[in-house]
């Protein structure tokens, strides 16, 4: 298994977790995502923009870019792909 963010390869004691059918992730993205909700809650504009660019900075699968787009519209974000500021 590995993980459909960043694409590292799960460890045997390390523990991903299932965003989704066929999409795990690994500690370390799945605490960012939530560091993202986080700020997108906090209405953070500085730290969600840095954490979304962590986020799709990373080599993720395109299952995860699509789930994470669906993730962004649950938690309240307009899709800024198209953002060129
Ligand atoms: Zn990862």
């Amino acid at each position: 298994m590995k993980c459909s963010c960043c694409g590292k390869k799960k460890k045997l004691l390390e523990s991903f977790e299932e965003l989704e059918k066929d999409i795990n992730i690994c500690v370390d993205c799945s605490k960012g995502l939530y560091k993202y909700q986080d700020a997108i809650k906090e209405k953070n504009e500085e730290d969600s923009k840095k954490l979304l660019d962590e986020i799709k900075g990373k080599k993720s699968e395109k299952s995860f870019i699509e789930w994470f787009s669906k993730f962004q519209d649950r938690i309240g974000v307009q899709n800024t792909q198209c953002d060129s500021k």
